[in-house]
């Protein structure tokens, strides 16, 4: 028999891993991973990541431990319960490989990632359960040029679905059916103020989740040894177990889908400064001979807001990404009459924003944003 000798010695962590042909562990030590989602799927995602040794981990999530959570998260326990998800499952990693390095962010996907922190790593693994969050990383993931890993679970199905921002395949948005779009807008009034929305608690299992996050992760071992053996870009797999059921199908690249339209060649880099006005970054960039640069936010600004009662006028200043921003106060607090919200997306040397700074803008250290030219669209990268 040809069993192999281990002897403690001899024997170290990765000694099953190597023994596969076409395995190459340095390239999992050397992968970077953002897992967005510390939930369900974001708990057995990190726990096969932690025991497969890729090393290098962001996790970004802005709940709390929750009692329920218990049922399907292998790193939490009761004494958690209230403490920031990603510090607990930081501390749980840890403890299954101590040569894991963790980056946590304890914020929100839509507002706390910069795009040039998102371009540090190879891969974004989504561990989300709403369309909105899926639709953010999408946008993250089309911008920042990396490729994400969309995973879904339910009681007794799930589905998995790749998506490679370098390849003209479909992405997350292009798969969304109105009534997708439908549920993901009901989070927003119509001038683009955020909902406060009951929290729906979706039914699911362990198991489901053990079985997605295991296909997410073998999907992400493959792309890291440039393996395209299970799925390819614009791919998804559907699988359920009540009744077994499985299938996996191309998804329809949508033609007229925005998100493809992210492609920018030149990038240049400005020294970040939270007090630089937008007046003044125009003017550098119009020293490289552009007559009429136009620098895009990333996400609309609600710049003020102005009550609409003639007899009280009453302006405040807010400065704050509308979305972020609650329906609640959109009446003057004076005199609860309805108010005009001025939005900024764009600014040119025409625009009468010129005196915001960049912290008035909510533009932040390693954010990079397009800036359209007379050369075209060019990435501005605050460094
Ligand atoms: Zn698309
Ligand atoms: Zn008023």
């Amino acid at each position: 028999m040809n069993l192999i000798n281990f002897s403690l010695e001899t024997e170290s962590r990765y000694d099953r891993h190597n023994l596969i042909e076409w395995w190459d562990q340095n390239k999992l030590k050397k992968a970077k991973i953002l897992v967005t989602g510390v939930g369900a799927l974001g708990n057995e995602v990190l726990k096969n990541l932690a025991l497969l040794g890729v090393e290098n981990l962001t996790l970004i999530d802005f709940d709390q431990v929750s009692i329920s959570n218990l049922t399907r998260s292998i790193l939490f326990r009761e004494t958690d319960v209230n403490l920031p998800k990603v510090e607990v499952a930081k501390q749980r990693l840890l403890d299954i490989n101590p040569e894991l390095n963790i980056t946590t962010i304890n914020g929100d996907l839509e507002f706390d990632l910069r795009l040039g922190f998102v371009q540090e790593h190879d891969l974004i693994i989504g561990c989300l359960d709403s369309i909105n969050a899926r639709w953010v990383i999408n946008q993250l993931a089309y911008r920042a040029g990396i490729p994400w890993l969309n995973g879904g679970i339910g009681v007794s199905e799930g589905e998995v679905s790749f998506f490679d921002p370098k390849e003209d395949t479909a992405c997350y948005e292009c798969s969304l059916s109105s009534q997708m779009w439908e549920r993901r807008n009901k989070r927003y009034s119509c001038q683009g103020l955020k909902r406060e929305l009951p929290d729906m608690a979706m039914p699911t299992t362990a198991p489901i989740a053990s079985v997605v996050s295991a296909m997410q992760v073998q999907q992400a071992l493959l792309y890291i040894h440039g393996d395209e053996s299970f799925l390819k870009s614009g791919e998804k797999i559907f699988v359920s177990f009540k009744p077994w059921h499985s299938f996996k199908v191309n998804i329809q690249r949508q033609k007229d889908c925005l998100s493809h339209d992210f492609k920018v060649k030149k990038t240049i880099k400005i020294k970040y400064n939270p007090h630089l006005t937008v007046g003044e970054l125009l003017a550098k960039i119009k020293q490289n001979n552009d007559l009429n640069p136009v620098l895009w936010l990333r996400n609309e600004i609600l710049h003020q807001m102005i009550c609409l009662n003639p007899n009280c006028n009453f302006r405040e200043i807010i400065n704050q990404p509308l979305r972020q921003y609650n329906e609640t106060k959109l009446n003057c607090p004076h005199c609860q009459k309805e108010r005009d919200l001025e939005i900024i997306e764009k600014i040119s040397s025409e625009n009468s924003h010129l005196n915001l700074t960049f912290k008035d803008l909510c533009i932040f250290e390693n954010e990079i944003l397009y800036c359209e030219t007379k050369q075209g669209k060019i990435n501005i990268h605050f460094v």
